[in-house]
């Protein structure tokens, strides 16, 4: 996969993109990362790459002739290649999309800064708009980062165990089961038997049940949409019931104070 950024911030990627996994997907060849810098797109001897809102008000805008022309300059408006936007007004980013995503061979991502973008630069090169969550960053860098790195962790080969990804929480529909590893014992805090217990069944039914557990203690509505065993609709029967019996002595204790 290539994937072409396209910055006010380049030197914001350094860090990121040396280090770890995406260190790791460069080396082998499965990802290559080109970032343009949309000054080196300006005309004007300050580089100028902002500008105040029409209509008034603070803030500056993202002028739309840099973005337009860096974006021309690499990507041929005909190539089909996604040029998304980061941008907190996108759909939201989840691992669904990272998976989609991670089927391209190119990719080009759409920092902005400032108050927002000229509308214009959505109306010619943006294929699509990509937010990380609902909140407001400074600027789209560590949005594109952060989609970089779900995105790369998928591709073929890229991390050491191929079936990671697949087991991952929200890749299974569900959050992943706790994980240990030595000591057996810290602090009191024990490693559950059945994980020493070289059965290799009853650990996939255990870490199967902590996922479930997990998921209805953190994070309910992930199960409206997990595909679900009758051993899985089972088990989460008895979470509930065990809830409810829990709620049920609490509200029989006498008033606390
Ligand atoms: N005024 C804009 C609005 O309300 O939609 C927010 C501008 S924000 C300060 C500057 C830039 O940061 C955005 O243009 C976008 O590229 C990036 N950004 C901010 N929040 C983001 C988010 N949640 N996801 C992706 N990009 C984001």
């Amino acid at each position: 996969m290539h994937i072409d950024v396209f910055t006010l911030h380049p030197a914001m990627f350094a860090g990121p993109l040396t280090e770890s996994i995406l260190k790791r997907a460069q080396e082998m060849g499965a990802l290559s990362i080109s970032l343009h810098d949309i000054r080196d797109h300006t005309e004007d001897k300050h580089n100028t790459a902002d500008d105040t809102p029409y209509g008034g008000g603070g803030g500056m805008v993202m002028k739309v002739e840099p973005v337009v022309r860096a974006v021309e300059a690499v990507i041929a408006s005909s190539s089909g290649v996604p040029v998304i936007l980061m941008s907190p007004q996108g759909r939201v980013f989840n691992q669904r999309l990272a998976s989609e995503l991670s089927q391209e061979s190119r990719l080009a991502l759409i920092c902005g800064h400032y108050e927002g973008f000229d509308e214009r630069i959505r109306q010619t090169v943006v294929t699509d708009e990509l937010s990380i969550g609902d909140y407001v960053l400074t600027g789209g860098e560590l949005a594109a980062m952060v989609i970089i790195d779900a995105v790369a962790r998928l591709l073929p080969g890229v991390l050491g165990d191929p079936d990671a990804p697949i087991k991952d929480s929200h890749a299974t529909g569900l959050l992943e089961h706790p994980h240990y590893t030595r000591p057996p014992a810290f602090r009191g805090m024990t490693v559950p038997d059945v994980l020493l217990s070289g059965h290799q069944a009853n650990v996939e039914r255990w870490r199967r049940q902590e996922s479930l557990r997990r998921s209805w203690q953190r994070r309910p509505d992930v199960l409206l949409k997990a595909a679900l065993s009758d051993a899985d609709r089972w088990f989460l029967m008895e979470l509930a019931q065990a809830d409810i019996a829990e709620r049920a002595q609490k509200d029989d204790r006498p008033p606390q104070g």
